[in-house]
């Protein structure tokens, strides 16, 4: 099904006063002298001096621990490049109204000019005592690897790059399910990744951590296949250089099982698809436009699977289905890091419940009849009410086992119960 929207009604959405997606209200009562008293001075000394004394107690008193920054400085905004830090709002105010929509935390986006990395980690290290977790967002290839490496390494709250790890995550369930519906073994899988940028690394290490076998994958840029023998290659990209005797994409797709685009649209040809092995899947998920138009893919092959990035074919990998509730569940147990043992955790999580019978309201809500596990329903849909309720504990649960969480969570029920909206 596919959405008409115009420019002028996207404009005209955005400029109706308030202008913008977002707006701060306050969660406590102001209506009486006493209440000022105890909100602002002289009342509000007090709570400032028990978090000089613990700085824990930043979390009991003030919104600290619900609360994201969403940081850009616009440098890869969607797939439109460097528009600068101002271009770059709409999409981090769209950013925080998810978390809120979906997980009920609470977000700020910020924008900031700055693109050499040692400053961008300054200053955002410098916002940090505000937040209870950041979520690096549209920051260009290859200084957002260096950029959340280090913040990473020198800030005690979750940090997150979402166009690196949320992609991988929702990419990474997406591969489960479909290798379980052709009935492939991920250590027996040959993939080609085309693209070597945030998305296409990402995916690439989670992959991996999943089981594809390194010396199985091979990765392109726009130079061709990544070999050992280009000498120019530097940081992420050498990691995955091959020394197969592949040079270019089209001679890395002959009997590949998995192609993942996160590079261009349009730029493969249905031959390219016919070389692939049997059953193959096809996730291409530059956007707008794919790398193979969804119709033409699935018309050109029978026992594809195939998914995009867009919402009006089946199989969208959309980052929504993951960062609202990892930081949900980072948030709740007060989780130090967003460490890999917590990716793999919603990666299960978003794998598993694809599988499982879809609720009513799931159906009603995208007009359809039935919805069940199979080639074009391979990971849940963004609106499905259990999301919150499947993939936060098991990202919290993930935090606590891996020793990074510092708070516990007693009752599970009681939690799940609580995250119900
Ligand atoms: P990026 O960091 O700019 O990386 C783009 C990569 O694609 C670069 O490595 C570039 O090669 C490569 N590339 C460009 N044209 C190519 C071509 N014709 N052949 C081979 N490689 C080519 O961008 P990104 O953030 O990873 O995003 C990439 C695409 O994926 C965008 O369209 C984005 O919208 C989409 N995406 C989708 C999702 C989703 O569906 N959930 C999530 C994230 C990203 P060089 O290194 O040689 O320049
Ligand atoms: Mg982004």
């Amino acid at each position: 099904m596919s959405i008409k929207i115009t420019k002028e009604a996207v404009l005209d959405y955005h400029a109706q006063k308030p202008a913008g997606k977002l707006g701060i209200h306050a969660t406590k009562p102001l209506q009486t002298q006493y209440d000022l008293s105890i909100a602002y001075s002289p009342g509000v000394a007090i709570p400032c001096q028990a978090i000089a004394e613990d700085k824990q107690q930043v979390y009991n008193y003030t919104a600290k621990g619900n609360l994201v920054a969403v940081i850009s400085n616009g440098t890869a905004i969607l797939g439109l490049g460097n528009l600068g830090p101002e271009a770059a709002k709409p999409v981090m105010e769209g950013k925080a109204i998810l978390l809120k929509k979906f997980a009920g935390i609470d977000a700020f986006d910020i924008e900031i000019d700055a693109t050499e990395p040692a400053d961008v980690i300054h200053i955002i290290k410098a916002l940090a005592p505000t937040f209870g977790g950041i979520n690096l967002e549209d920051f260009k290839a290859p200084e957002c690897f260096e950029i959340e490496t280090a913040l990473k390494e020198q800030l005690s709250i979750p940090v997150m790059h979402d166009d690196q790890h949320g992609t991988a995550i929702i990419a990474g369930a997406a591969l489960k399910n479909a290798l379980l519906l052709v009935k492939k073994e991920i250590g027996n899988i040959q993939v080609v990744i085309n693209g070597a940028g945030a998305g296409a690394i990402a995916c690439a290490k989670l992959i991996v951590a999943l089981g594809v076998k390194p010396g199985n994958l091979v990765m392109c840029d726009t130079q061709g296949v990544i070999r050992k023998d280009r000498e120019e290659l530097a940081g992420e990209k050498s990691r995955f250089a091959t020394d197969r005797s592949v040079h270019t994409l089209v001679e890395a797709l002959k009997g590949a099982d998995v192609f993942m685009g996160l590079s261009k649209g349009n730029i493969l040809q249905p031959e390219h698809i016919l070389d692939m092995a049997e059953r193959p899947i096809v996730f291409a998920l530059a956007n707008p436009n794919p790398e193979i138009n969804y119709d033409l893919a699935v018309n050109t092959r029978k026992d594809i699977i195939m998914a995009t990035g867009r919402s009006d074919y089946p199989n969208q990998i959309n980052n929504v289905l993951g960062f609202p509730y990892i930081f949900r569940g980072a948030l709740d147990v007060w989780a130090t890091a967003i460490n890999e043992p917590m990716k793999l955790a919603a990666v299960e999580a978003l794998a598993a419940l694809a599988q499982q019978p879809v609720p009513n309201q799931v159906k009603k809500a995208y007009g359809v009849e039935s919805l069940e596990f199979g080639s074009t329903y391979i990971l849940p849909k963004p609106i499905d009410p259990r999301l919150i309720t499947t993939v936060s504990p098991a990202v919290a649960q993930a935090a606590i086992s891996s020793g990074v969480a510092k708070k516990h969570i007693g009752d599970w029920e009681a939690y799940k119960e609580s995250l119900k909206q």
